[in-house]
């Protein structure tokens, strides 16, 4: 019997543990951060709220976790500061907010919902993005906030011609179904380690990196963004489905593991339909990531091999 889900999120592609090397603290760590996320969520869900401030509020947990590329321990861009980017997307109603190049907003999540609910936009960057945030009241920081050794250790090694590159794409996301059988979707994300300043990946662009539609999925995205954005890798997988007669499984796998791979990115996603089917490839050796069924088990995965 396939599990019937009802929310999911992950913390990244490509950064999957690898069983040998990783501490049991380390491990579980991982887990305990994906769990964490979850249950908030469930605790909207079990609650009546909606799918939207589950993913809202299982996201914002990520955010808050060092671990993850996005809010606090975001990557670097190449100057040393920061730049966020968020978005998140209703299933009801094709309803869309995001934000992208957030320099002080403590949960860009947040600020991607306040553009879906209190305005007549979909993507804000820069100061707009900001100003609004500040206007109704969300909770504000310095640049230092996000700072961690560990990211700071990355961007010293991008730099470095001497040490070998490795893309690692450690993004967060959440999918989820609530009790009316609405669909939302959220991606949050510092970016690339050493990016441009400027440069916005697909996290925050509907249709690359989060998708939300009641009759096909929710969908959030993570890998080499460019690549995401260049495939309208989110929507396509819906379109799979609405027009191509897919189910979930095999659309999700035709562009995460076909068409993207020969657009030459790679990356994974996790990927949930109205009645608790989930998946969630990835061409990655790994795939950070976990779920919660409609029963309460949760179940999280973070080594390569599980
Ligand atoms: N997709 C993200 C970006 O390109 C990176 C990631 O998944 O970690 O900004």
């Amino acid at each position: 019997m396939e599990p019937n889900v009802i929310l999911a999120v992950h913390g990244g592609a490509g950064n999957g543990l690898i069983r040998a090397d990783t501490s049991p603290e380390l491990e579980q760590a991982y887990r305990d951060g994906l769990a964490s996320a979850l249950r908030a969520g469930e605790q909207i869900l079990r609650s009546g709220g909606t799918s939207v401030t589950a993913v809202e509020v299982a996201v914002c947990a990520l955010e808050d976790d060092e671990l993850f590329n996005a809010g606090k321990g975001s990557v670097f861009i190449e100057d040393g500061g920061h730049q966020l980017d968020a978005s998140i997307m209703r299933g009801t109603d094709l309803a869309a907010g995001a934000v992208a190049g957030l320099r002080n907003v403590r949960n860009p999540i947040s600020a991607a919902r306040l553009v879906m609910e209190s305005t007549q936009w979909v993507l804000l960057a820069g100061e707009g993005a900001e100003d609004l945030a500040i206007r109704n009241g969300l909770a504000t920081v310095t640049q230092d906030y996000f700072w961690t050794q560990r990211r700071w250790d990355q961007l010293m090694d991008a730099k470095n011609p001497d040490t070998p590159q490795q893309a690692e794409y450690s993004t967060v996301g959440a999918v989820a179904v609530d009790r009316n059988r609405d669909l939302a979707a959220a991606t949050s994300t510092g970016g690339m380690n050493n990016k441009v300043l400027g440069r916005v990946g697909d996290s925050p662009i509907i249709g690359a990196g989060t998708y939300a539609r009641n009759d096909t999925l929710a969908v959030s995205a993570t890998g080499l963004g460019e690549v995401f954005i260049r495939g309208a890798a989110a929507s396509t997988i819906s379109n799979l489905i609405e027009f191509g007669g897919r189910d979930l499984v095999t659309a999700v796998h035709e562009v995460v593991m076909e068409r993207l791979p020969a657009l030459g990115g790679t990356g994974g996603v996790v990927a949930l339909n109205r009645d608790g089917v989930f998946t969630a490839p990835h061409s990655t050796p790994g795939l950070l990531h976990g779920y919660l069924t409609a029963e309460g088990t949760i179940v999280t995965k973070v080594f390569t091999d599980e």
